[in-house]
């Protein structure tokens, strides 16, 4: 079987064990059910959650992406609106954010599995 690198394992959202399972029950484009997060691999059988509350912690790499895609729409709008007035920072800003939920809930749990859950890539774990 082809080795996935971990940089394609979390932009594919697969787990950080297998790299082949997928985290999430529902494709990204199903926005109704996009928190839904498996409990097991489906591929290796690794237990998501690894500790109780362990998902808690994506809410700081969340907290992260907000503030990243904040000063990104501030800078975004400065150059492109030539500094226009401050309704205009904030509905942008604002509308980025809102829009960028979904991602921001996914990828702050993927990352939150693949760097700080402890688990280790085994190719062999995908059966
Ligand atoms: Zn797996």
């Amino acid at each position: 079987m082809k080795d996935v690198s971990k940089l394609q394992a979390i932009l594919g959202t697969k787990c950080p064990r297998c790299r082949t399972g997928e985290i999430f029950k529902f494709p990204f484009s199903k926005l109704s059910r996009f928190t839904e997060t498996r409990d097991n691999c489906l591929v290796c059988g690794l237990k998501y959650e690894v500790e109780p509350g362990f998902f808690f912690g994506a809410m700081y790499i969340s907290y992260a992406f907000t503030v990243a895609i904040m000063i990104a729409a501030f800078v975004a709008v400065f150059v492109l609106g030539n500094d226009p007035p401050l309704w205009v920072y904030l509905v942008t800003i604002i509308t980025a954010n809102l829009l960028s939920v979904p991602l921001m809930f996914r990828y702050a749990r993927v990352l939150m599995l693949h760097w700080f859950s402890g688990v280790r890539y085994d190719p062999g774990a995908a059966r």
